[in-house]
Order: C-alpha cells, then structure tokens, then sequence
C-alpha cells in the first residue's frame, strides 16, 4: 500500500534544509530527453467531443503500435458493447476515431498497444466525467449539469491578493459531525444548506462561513482521487485526497450518487454556486505534481512514460514522496496544467487554486498558468507550496520554489517562516514559539509581519528559515500558522504547553492568529481553529476517521468568545487597508517597528503603521505582540488613542474605550492594537 504522508511535512524539511545547502544543479535527466521529439497537440477535441455530426474521440499517444475505444453501457461493470479501431494521426501523434451519433449515456475506456501488447483500459487523462469508482469515461450532456442560474454566477471580485481571507476546510470536517446539523453530510452539497445550527441554536456550514466573514473558502481536493471506495460509502471511509486519478472531474464520494455521471458535477457547481451567491470564493486544492498510482496511472495507460520524471536509469523520480513527479518541463504536461486549471475556472467558475508542491512545477509553467486563468477571470488568487518532498531532475532555479516566487507573477507561496517562528517548529510537538513563550524568533515573525520583502529593519541574516526578501509584493505571500497538514494549532498549543491552564492556550491561539491577521501578505487560516478545533493530537490525518477529523461544533458554544475573537479580528482587517498593502515600497515606508531589545526582552514585538497607510482612515495604527508567559511593559507615544485589541479583547468600534499613550502593560500572551 502506498502511504500518501503529510506532503507539506517532509517537504518543509527539504525546503528548510536548502536554503542554507542549495540542492547540486542537475540537467533534466538522459532518459527524459527522448520526450522532447515527441510530437504535441493542443485541440480543444482532445479524447472527446460530442457535436452534431456525433461523437469523436482523440487521443494523444504518439508512440503507441495501435489504439482503441471500448463503449460500454455502463459506468463499472459488463463488457464493452462495441470497440472501435483508432486511426493515427502522426503529425500530431493521437489517434481518431468517430460514430456519427451522440452517445449521451454510454460510457468508454482506451487502450493502446504497446511492445506488442495491449496495456489496461484507461478513460484516458481528460475524462470530464467517469462512472463509479472513476474506471470508465462518461459521455454526458454538460449543460444538463449547471444548476439555475449558473449562467450568471460569479465569484467575489478580488483587486488585490491581500483583500482575500483563506480559510482551508475538507468536506467531511466541515459537515460529518452529528453537531453540524447539516443533513448532507460528506457532501459537496452540505454548504448549499441554509439555516443549518448546532443543538444550542449556533450557526454551521455556510451560514458559519457568513457569520464568521472569510472571503474565500479553499477546498482540499475535489477531483477524482483514488483511496476511497465510492461503490461502498456506507464505510465512511476518510482521505484528504491527495491522490489524483482523474484530474478533471469531481470526486464521487462527495456527490450524492456516484454511480451517476452527472450527480457529482451538478452537485458541486451547486456548492460553488450557493457560496458565491454568499460572497464567498471557491479555491481548489490541486495535486498536478504526481499520481496515485506508478504504472497503472491513466497517465502510464495513455503515454507511457512522457508525463512522468525519470532520473537517466529510467526509474521514476519522486519528489513528490509519493513515488512519482509529473514533468510539467514537457509540453503536452505543461498543456495539460493549464489546460485543466482553465476548465475548472470555465465549468465550475472556480476562483483561485492552491498547488500541491508546487514546486515540483517549474516556473514558466506556473507563469503561464496564470496568465491564461487571468484571460478567464482577473481576480484568480494562485498560490502553492513552495517547496518539494524529495530531489528531482528538474533543475533547481527553475522550479516553483519559495526562494524563487519572485520569478513568477502573480502567483504567492507559503510563508513557513511566519508559521514555524509564531507557534514552534512543527517537526517537534513540545517546540514553543514566539506567541508561546519561545525567545529568538522575533526576526523571523518579522519576516512574516512585511511579507518577507525587503525592508530597513528586518535583518534576514537572522531569519529561522529564510536568509533574504524572496518576495517582490506583499501578493506573494501566503501567511499562516496551521493548516491540514501537521498538529492543529489547538494540538500544538496543547503539546507545547503542556501542563499549562487551558485559558494560557486560548490567549496564545489568539495571539497567534492576530499576527497572521495584522500582518502584510494574506491570512490563511485552518477550518475550526476560529472554535479551538482539534484532531485529538494526530499529526497526519489524512485516513484517519471522521471521529479524528470532523469538526465538533459543538466547541461553538464552549469557546464563543475564540469565536467572537476571529470573527472581529477578520472585520478589523477587511475595514483597514492599512493591514493590506500592495507593494513592498508602501510596506519599507509605512511599517515602522520600534526599538526594542530582544535580548533583554524577549518575545516583544511593537510596530506602527503610519500616515494613512494604504488610504486608511486611521493616520496611525500601533501593533504590538507580547508572545511571553509573563506581563510586558512597551512605551505608546503620549497622545489619545482609542483601543482595538487589549489583553484578549478586541473591538474596532471604539467600544473598547481609549488611552493616553505612555506605559502599557500585555498581559501574557496577548496583542495590543491601538488606532488614532
Ligand atoms: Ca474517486
């Protein structure tokens, strides 16, 4: 069995490790070269397409000895009611073939000869829809599938990447636990349901994404993934879905009925649908960097070896750490990324796409990517992990790294500097912070604060894990303090602060979060820690059950003033534009961070934002972080203020009341935010 281990985990450790002992230049490998002559096609009919004069298949498989089409009246089980001979095409290395009707309703496989032999029948790498269990390629009527007024459905308009506020959910978490309330449970329709409340009357599902006031919602992967068995959902079984089969078409297991073609991508865009007419985008989690499977990969099935990296022996190469990397240097996949991103944006009107790995993808891909996903909708938010799980033939300056971010455009990457310096390093549970207690990460916080670009007064030869400004904008920077991957933050707090009061852990998630939200760059947080959600201490739960990874909601009503906290903390963000910059200029010239010694004391950080920084209304803004187990004393500039945050409150209409500046005591763990 192949173990699809927590993909940021290990590639943090490379990511970590490379920055001071830059990986060996290597040249894409001696076996891959031979890809290169292969002939490319970009068609829109690419395996399938249904017009008037019937339904045409065309595959891309330019070294195969033959090619066929199984047609099949069903989407899993019988033997194929008709096969058709494919005719090749040289020049553009794909094979054709056609019946002069419109088979709506039947299903079929590809199967292509190779060193004499017919390898297993594949829906080839561009099925739109699939039967049960993703075998076979559906042929449906995609206007059938758009919920009612699709036509005019739009995602929120996003002018700048800093106005978006993350929030990373998976569809079980979100609805399986019975507090939900919400009668679709696992579902892709589960946030179509209004009105949906825990027993003590608390808002859930969308009405909690409402209440709570995230702008975007990312979706961990929805397309067709390979690990739970769709034709026995009574088993419930639990994946993240980090294990792509098909790339173009939804998952069934979320849909109602997987064994109908069409109820999994009705069923979706009608999420899609009811979050926007919300005001919510719809960010989709992506995993073009490798396959579930080796050999037995519709990739494999289609063209054998052209899709894959390979070192110069032949073997796959795998810096994914899931045994394989796809080749996205290669045209025909460097077509197919894009390609696949633009149909998500086109069918489903999906609003931006989070890439796994993303640097096992090389930068002029991503580039492009972008640009074309831009032509679709201007206000596509494309960010990824910046890093790789293991070594690949692809040469080091050209992939998608976080230290090379500033080679793309328009494209963000993860800032592990602000996660790891906040709340402890996440290889080591017991490891504490700055917001815990931890002293000699308050550069590396810093970092984060300006969005790792360049600024007078941060100096990067301090940095934990990054020694220079890798980015060019504050819109290349995704900050964040947990995510699916690793402990919860509730977990790591509980970890590392063992033995501490509970309320001690609840101040420093607080804390924590207020420096991911004040900071340049944009927030991300994970799904539930706005109500101290846990996963019971389990690190990587990607196939643990619902009973680890749903949220209770319970908490709702336990921790409602953690709630109260994020729900302000991300009003207080969306009023002031002063928290969200949009160059690296406007950050050097109005974020001004006070003297303070961090030797004497530790686990302080003050900061100014100044002059009606980015047009706010507010002429000053003092930030400061005491992140220590004890009260610290910082000294405000005498004159009135009026209060935003203080000692675990937080309030940007005044309600807080004001001070006269001067001397002000933190309370532990805890951030001071005054306006004037
Ligand atoms: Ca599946």
């Amino acid at each position: 069995m192949k173990l699809y281990v927590s993909l940021t985990m290990t590639a943090a450790i490379l990511a970590a490790g490379s920055l001071s002992s830059p990986l060996p230049m290597m040249a894409q490998s001696a076996y891959d070269a031979q890809f290169i002559e292969y002939p490319t096609y970009n068609g829109n009919d690419l395996e399938l397409l249904v017009d008037n004069s019937g339904t045409h298949f065309r595959l891309w498989s330019p070294k195969a000895q033959e090619a066929r089409v199984n047609l099949y009246d069903n989407g899993h089980t019988g033997s194929p009611y008709q096969t058709l001979e494919m005719k090749p095409d040289a020049k553009t290395g794909t094979w054709t073939a056609s019946v002069p009707q419109k088979l709506y309703g039947k299903f079929y496989t590809f199967q292509i000869k190779w060193n004499g032999e017919w390898k297993n029948e594949t829906p080839g790498v561009w099925a739109k829809a699939v039967g049960v269990n993703g075998k076979r390629a559906a042929i449906i009527d995609f206007p059938k599938t758009d919920p009612e007024g699709w036509n005019a459905d739009r995602g929120p308009e996003v002018k700048n990447f800093s106005d978006v506020i993350v929030y990373e959910m998976h569809h079980r978490d979100m609805s399986m636990h019975p507090s939900s309330g919400i009668a679709n449970k696992g579902k892709f329709l589960a946030l179509t349901e209004d009105g949906t409340v825990t027993p003590l009357g608390e808002k859930t599902g969308i009405d909690h994404l409402k209440e709570l006031g995230v702008t975007h919602v990312h979706i961990l992967p929805s397309y067709d993934y390979n690990s739970v068995d769709e034709t026995n959902l009574q088993d419930n079984t639990y994946n993240w879905g980090y294990d792509p089969q098909n790339y173009n078409a939804p998952e069934g297991s979320y849909s109602t009925n997987p064994s109908d073609p069409e109820s999994r991508i009705r069923e979706m865009k009608e999420m899609v649908k009811a979050l926007h007419d919300a005001g919510i985008g719809v960010i989709m989690d992506v995993v073009y960097n490798h396959t579930a499977e080796n050999d037995g990969s519709n990739f494999e099935l289609t063209a054998p070896g052209y899709y894959h990296r390979h070192w110069d022996d032949g073997k796959y190469s795998d810096a994914s750490g899931c045994g394989n990397e796809t080749a996205s240097d290669l045209q025909q996949m460097q077509d197919y990324i894009i390609n696949s991103t633009k149909y998500w944006a086109d069918e489903y009107h999906i609003d931006g796409f989070r890439f796994d790995l993303m640097a096992i993808h090389d930068t002029e891909t991503m580039n492009k990517v972008v640009q074309e996903l831009k032509k679709i909708n201007p206000s596509i938010f494309v960010y990824g992990e910046g890093w790789t799980a293991g070594d690949s033939p692809l040469a080091p300056e050209r992939r998608a790294l976080k230290e090379n971010v500033s080679k793309m455009e328009d494209i963000a990457v993860f800032s592990d500097d602000i996660r790891d310096a906040v709340k402890g390093h996440y290889t080591n549970a017991a490891d504490r912070g700055f917001a815990t207690g931890k002293p000699g990460n308050e550069e590396t916080v810093k970092i984060g604060i300006v969005a790792a670009t360049d600024h007078p007064q941060v100096d990067y030869s301090k940095g934990n894990n990054s020694k220079f400004p890798y980015a060019k904008s504050p819109g290349m920077i995704v900050n964040y303090v947990s995510c699916h991957d690793d402990l919860t933050l509730t977990d790591k707090l509980h970890k590392s602060m063992e033995g501490e009061p509970e309320q001690n852990m609840l101040d420093a998630a607080k804390l924590a979060q207020t420096i991911v939200f004040t900071s340049q760059g944009t927030p991300f947080m994970f799904a539930g820690e706005e109500i101290f959600r846990d996963k019971q201490g389990v690190h990587n739960s990607y196939k643990s059950p619902d009973s680890i990874n749903a949220i209770n909601w319970e908490n709702k009503s336990k921790y409602h003033d953690q709630f109260d906290y994020y729900k302000e903390l991300i009003a207080l963000r969306k009023a002031h534009p002063a928290f969200r910059m949009t160059s690296a200029d406007d950050i050097a010239k109005h974020l001004v961070f006070d003297k303070i010694d961090s030797f004497k004391t530790p686990n302080l950080i003050s900061y100014s934002l100044k002059d009606n920084a980015n047009g706010d209304e507010w002429k000053e803004i003092k930030v400061v972080f005491n992140g220590a187990s004890h009260a610290q004393e910082v000294n405000v500039p005498k004159g009135k203020w009026m209060i935003v945050a203080q000692n675990g409150k937080i309030a940007h209409d005044g309600s807080l009341g004001t001070t006269k500046g001067g001397k002000i005591s933190l309370a532990p763990y805890s951030a001071l935010i005054l306006a004037r």
